[in-house]
Order: structure tokens, then sequence, then C-alpha cells
């Protein structure tokens, strides 16, 4: 099986996610045959660095061997068993140390990101409404939040081309503005930002608190957003306003958690404790979908009950599932083995270095890094750059890279595997793959 053949088997039956199927007509997918570390493979044997982390899920790299191990070791005990009216080793080790992790003690399980926010969102309501509130139905979001692309996930995500077609669909939530520290008025700080991004939460809900459920955020960075970055005053602020409003904070930590952003979980560099976490991405490490949305004693408590209607009845087929739970128990270990957020404090000022050249480049603004994730905007100088992001992302193919700007943002969020050699290639490739797009006429290559 060569590229060629795969693109074509794969053209005939697979519908691509976030694609428009027809631009596969001059850009093919491209077959990956295998992954080990840091590198991806395809068909023809031409190898590329996985600079986005397969989508901002792996952590260590691909194929690793103590997740592989533990992934073996489970399927010869227990492949699945549902988790109505039963339960496993896994997904009983697994909450215990999500839980001491995190200080919330319960753990509700999905499949992925999108049915972790639905899960929150749905938990928050029935809760108010368990406590004799069922007016407190409504949710707010931040400007540019990105919470999942199911209906109910696409009510608090606020990004056009994802909702547009489905308006009629969705019961859209409140949105308010985003602390985006590039938003900064000229002189303010970043805190600064972040307090005026409070202000305007506070006036908002000074009016809507009493149907308010909850506030759901992305701490730290709003990644879909363009890896927006804000102040953790923002998130010390939004704690105090939903305390003295009575609404729920929901973390969205599927993007910025489990190391990502320097901290095990971004929203812990505030130093508050939301009412509920969600989780996946990075969860099983990269090797399986799983979600979990955390919550405390006091959420748990309002659903316990002898009326069943009280109980919290979503469910998943795959809900808990031993494999994935290994996979992410595995994950856990390698977090202790590795020492890894020390690692990756000298990993990070390797890639700081690699990433000069990139970061000193004439058209970069707003350069910024917060733990494992680099980033930077773009300026086209006045030039349209129609499809910027699409030809850079092709540009940095061409060069063993694999890199998806958003808009004209450009980021890296790399496993944690990465070494000197794997740094150099992913800041080279980056940087020659803007000075292309840049040099290319935009609209007779869009
Ligand atoms: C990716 C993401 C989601 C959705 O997760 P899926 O597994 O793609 O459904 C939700 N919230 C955030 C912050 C994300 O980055």
């Amino acid at each position: 099986m060569n590229n060629q053949a795969m693109i074509q088997r794969s053209l005939r039956h697979v519908w691509h996610p976030c694609t428009q199927m027809k631009l596969h007509e001059t850009q093919p997918p491209v077959p990956i045959a295998r992954a080990e570390g840091v590198w991806l493979y395809d068909f023809d044997g031409k190898r590329y660095l996985d600079g986005i982390s397969s989508w901002w899920v792996n952590l260590f790299g691909h194929s690793h061997p103590h997740i592989k191990a533990a992934l073996c070791d489970q399927l010869e005990r227990l492949d699945h068993i549902m988790l109505a009216g039963f339960t496993h080793q896994p997904v009983v080790e697994l909450s215990e140390r999500l839980g001491a992790l995190t200080g919330l003690d319960h753990a509700f399980y999905g499949s992925d990101g999108a049915s972790a926010t639905e899960i929150a969102l749905k938990m928050s309501a029935h809760y108010w409404r368990n406590t004799g509130r069922p007016e407190k139905c409504c949710f707010a979001g931040l400007a540019g939040g990105y919470h999942g692309e199911t209906v109910g996930a696409l009510a608090v995500t606020d990004i056009a081309i994802f909702r547009e077609a489905y308006a009629p669909l969705v019961r859209l939530a409140a949105t308010v503005p985003s602390p985006d520290a590039r938003g900064a008025w000229p002189g303010e700080s970043a805190a600064g930002t972040a307090r005026r991004a409070a202000v305007a939460l506070q006036s908002w809900l000074e009016q809507h608190h009493a149907q308010t459920a909850a506030l759901i955020v992305e701490p730290m960075v709003q990644c879909a957003a363009g890896m927006a970055m804000h102040d953790a005053a923002y998130l010390h602020e939004a704690r105090a306003l939903c305390d003295r409003y009575e609404v729920h904070l929901i973390a969205d930590e599927i993007a910025t958690g489990f190391g990502r952003t320097g901290t095990m979980f971004a929203h812990q560099q505030a130093g508050v404790r939301p009412d509920f976490i969600c989780l996946s991405k990075g969860l099983t490490g990269g090797t399986l979908p799983l979600s979990a949305v955390l919550t405390t004693e006091k959420v748990y408590g309002a659903f316990y009950d002898d009326e069943v209607a009280r109980g919290f009845l979503h469910s998943h087929s795959y809900t808990g599932n031993p494999l994935a739970c290994r996979a992410a128990l595995a994950t856990l270990e390698l977090f202790d083995q590795t020492d890894a957020l020390v690692r990756n404090v000298e990993l990070a000022k390797t890639l700081d270095l690699a990433f000069a050249p990139l970061t000193q480049h004439p058209a970069i603004r707003h350069a910024r890094r917060l733990g494992m994730i680099w980033t930077w905007d773009v300026a086209t100088g006045g030039r349209p750059q129609p499809h910027f992001a699409r030809r850079y992302a092709r540009h940095a193919m061409a060069h063993g890279v694999l890199l998806r700007p958003i808009g004209n943002t450009i980021y890296a969020m790399p496993p944690y595997a990465m070494d000197a050699e794997s740094a150099d290639h992913l800041a080279r490739g980056a940087l020659a793959a803007l000075q292309a797009t840049l040099s290319e006429e935009g609209p007779a290559h869009g």
C-alpha cells in the first residue's frame, strides 16, 4: 500500500472532520501508516514531526511503550463492561487519582470533549433544578470560546464558522467579553485587561444571575480562538463573582489540562477551585477517546436521593471504558516517572531558543508562550493573505512538520517527548513555512 492508493480509497468512503471535502481535489489528506515518539510516517516512508500533538491530544509521544504495555495488559483482563450497575479497577483508580489531583472527588465519564461539555452543562442546570431553582438554566461563555461541536456544546461555542449553519438548532448562551491579553488598551497590563473583562462579567451577572446556571471558561488559554492567552487574575475574579452571584464555574480543561500550560491544570495558576472540570484530549495521552467531568461533593450531594429522577441519568455506551481508563492511568504514571512538569520547564527553554529566529521575523506580532504552547500572530502587512492557514500548513508539511495555524495565528503544541534535534526540526520548518507562505502571491494559490 502506498500513499496514492490509500488516498483514493479514503476519498471514496471516508468523510473527514472539519473539512470541505472538495478541497481534497487539490490537497489530498495525508495517509499516515505509523507513528513513534514525535514522528509520523506516511505510506511512502516520509516522516513529519507532530508539532500540534495530533490536534492537542498527545502528551508523551506516539506509541509510548509504557501506555502500550498497560493497554496490552488490560486487553488480557477486561476489554469493556458497562458502567451502569458495574464497576472496574481502572475506572476506580482513575477517579481516585483525578480526585486527588483536583480536589473534586466525583468523576463522571464521557467519550469525547464535546460530551464532557454537555455533561457539565446538564449537571449544572439539573443541580439548580434539584435545589429548587429550575429557572437557573441559562449559560454564559467567553467571546471566542470553544467547547465542542455537538448541538448542546455549540450553544457555548462562540466561533461563527462552526455554528452559523446550525443556528436554528442551537439554544444560544450569552457571551461575555474575553480577557484575551491581546485586547489590552495602550499601557494596560495583561492583569489589567483581565480585570476589565471581569468588570464586564460582573455587570452581566448582576443582571442575569437569577437565570444563570453556569459560566464556562477555558482557563488561561482559549485555544481555538487562536491561542488567546489571559492573565490568571480573570479566573480569580470570575471565581469570586460566581460565588457571589451563585453561578457555577465550569473549567473546560479539555485542551489546557495535563501540563499543557505548565501546571497540571491551567486553573491551578489562579489558585481557584471550579465547580466542574471537563477533561479529555490529553487524558489518555492521545491514545483512546475518553472524557471526564469532575465535580464537588456539594453538586454530587444534590443528586443523591431516593427519587430516581433526581439522579443524573445521562449515559454513553462506552462510559468509563476500561481500556481508555487504563491508558489514562498509564499517562498519569508517566507524569510521575518522568517528572514531566519539571522536565517541561527545561524543554521549553530549548524550544524558546530554537524558535528565536521565527519570533524575530518582521511579520510576527504578539509572540507568546505558556507552558508547552508557543504561538505567534502573523501580520500580513496590508497584503491580503487568503487561506493563510491552509497554505501555511501545506508548506509546513513539505518541510516535514505538522502545523495547522488558526487564521493568521501560528502555534506549536508539541508532545512533551521533544529533544534538541526535533526542536530544531520543528522551529526550522515553522520558519521556512512562514517565509514560503508570505512570499507566495496569496490569491493565485488560494
Ligand atoms: C477540543 C476541545 C473540545 C471538544 O473536544 P472534542 O473531543 O473534539 O469533542 C472542547 N473544549 C475545548 C477547550 C477543546 O479544545
